[in-house]
């Protein structure tokens, strides 16, 4: 693909972007589909959930209410204030309307923190495996990306010790999520707070705690860094309605942040996109306001199917995976696999591999190689529990056939 884009005059920041792999796979999927193949897309993280009635609802009744123009850049004043209650009462934040800006998706509210920080050449340690779009970001914003690994036996998180050794005068910034896209690790409020010790000891370095998984939690329960006082001033928080509420498409995240950040991060969207959408903010505002049986329900499902999946991973020879705590991916070491040929091509990498499972199986998943994991490959666990049994099962088939 880059081969043919740099052919024009395209700039240099574009030419040394990467397509995001998750949507690239998930694109495929979709072609193969229309070709007639009876594919089992489980390359796109995003719950197979219809949005609860309610949040439809009030985005219907904006529409009616005549909110159909520009809101605030970021955010209606109500959203704001609702989401700063929110992240007060569940999450132990300090903050008030002003700390918060509403953007198109976390996505969005990632993008405007790194363009508002960092600065040519600076540093930003990401924490792999990592969210694909993570390193991609720091690139666009002329950042560089310094990536440290977790292990599988460390449940693939990073310790605070490496984060220590990883910092230079150039850090500006660490950058993860937790629950984890793509291995779905929730680091521990012990782990949080070592890891915050160790920011707290410099000035200029900032915390960007991805939470979008939040409700997605299985075993305990969810914890902020930005809420410990060593590093509160020093946190931007990123949540977002697309996970906990199946929203994906209406497009509504958010941050919240110091004063300046947030002022910094309105700067941006101003520039950019105006603001988010006034129905979607609506149908945020309802979500957020509204109560969480639907979220519940939503996570006991998706913790019914990460158990499902777990064992019918276990019956194929050779797949080695860590137990998901929480998000809705598994993300299972396939390299007993790699180096093996089907019909005389070489399975090189993880993605050859993801790729050859998509021909092969009909099953799309998405390479580690995107994530900073080559040995693995990342399945997502947000579809049926008839479609998961019949994707494990064709996964399986298509393994066997490698030699
Ligand atoms: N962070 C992580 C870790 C994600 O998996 C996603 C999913 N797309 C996002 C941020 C962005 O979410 P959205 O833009 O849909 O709010
Ligand atoms: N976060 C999802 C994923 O990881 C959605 C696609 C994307 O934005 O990358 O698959």
């Amino acid at each position: 693909m880059s081969a043919v884009l740099t052919q024009y005059p395209l700039s240099e920041r574009l030419n040394a972007l990467s397509e995001s792999e998750t949507l690239a796979m998930t694109k495929k999927a979709r072609e193969l589909a229309a070709q007639g193949h009876k594919v089992i897309s489980l390359s796109v993280g995003e719950p197979d959930f219809q949005t609860p009635q309610h949040i439809k609802d009030a985005a219907k009744k904006a529409i009616d209410d005549g909110y159909t123009f520009y809101s605030p850049v970021p955010g209606y004043p109500e959203l704001r204030s609702a989401i700063a209650d929110k992240l007060k009462r569940e999450n132990q934040l300090d903050v008030t309307a002003e700390n918060i800006v509403v953007s198109t998706g976390a996505k969005q509210s990632i993008v405007n923190v790194l363009l508002s920080l960092i600065g040519r050449g600076d540093e930003v340690i990401i924490f792999a495996p990592y969210w694909v779009s993570y390193v991609e970001m720091v690139k666009l914003a002329e950042g560089t990306p310094v990536v440290i690994s977790g292990t599988i036996e460390n449940d693939f998180k990073v310790t605070a010790a490496q984060v220590e050794k990883a910092i230079t005068p150039k850090t500006k910034a660490i950058l993860f999520s937790s629950p984890c896209n793509p291995t779905g690790s929730v680091f521990s409020k012990e782990e949080l707070i070592e890891i915050a010790n160790v920011v707290a000891k410099y000035d200029n370095i900032f915390i960007i705690a991805d939470e979008i998984y939040e409700y997605i939690n299985f075993e305990g329960s969810h914890f902020s860094i930005g809420s410990l006082p060593q590093v509160k001033d020093k946190t931007i928080t990123v949540n977002g309605f697309s996970k906990g509420y199946a929203m994906t498409g209406w497009r509504v995240g958010y941050i919240a942040a110091p004063k300046w950040i947030a002022a910094a991060c309105d700067k941006v969207q101003g520039q950019v996109t105006s603001g988010t959408c006034s129905i979607a903010q609506k149908a945020a505002y309802a979500a957020i306001t509204g109560d969480l049986t639907a979220a519940k329900e939503m996570t006991a499902a998706y913790k019914r199917r990460r158990d499902l999946v777990l064992d019918l991973i276990k019956q194929i020879p050779g797949l080695k995976a860590n137990k998901p705590q929480g998000a809705f991916y598994i993300f299972p070491d396939v390299s007993a696999y790699l180096g093996k040929t089907f019909n005389g091509n070489k399975i090189e990498k993880a993605s050859d591999l993801a790729m050859y499972l998509l021909n092969e199986a009909h099953v799309s998943c998405v390479g580690g190689d995107a994530f900073g994991a080559p040995n693995n490959i990342r399945i997502s666990f947000a579809a049926s529990d008839e479609n998961l049994k019949e994707a494990l099962h064709r996964i399986k088939e298509a393994l066997i056939k490698l030699s």
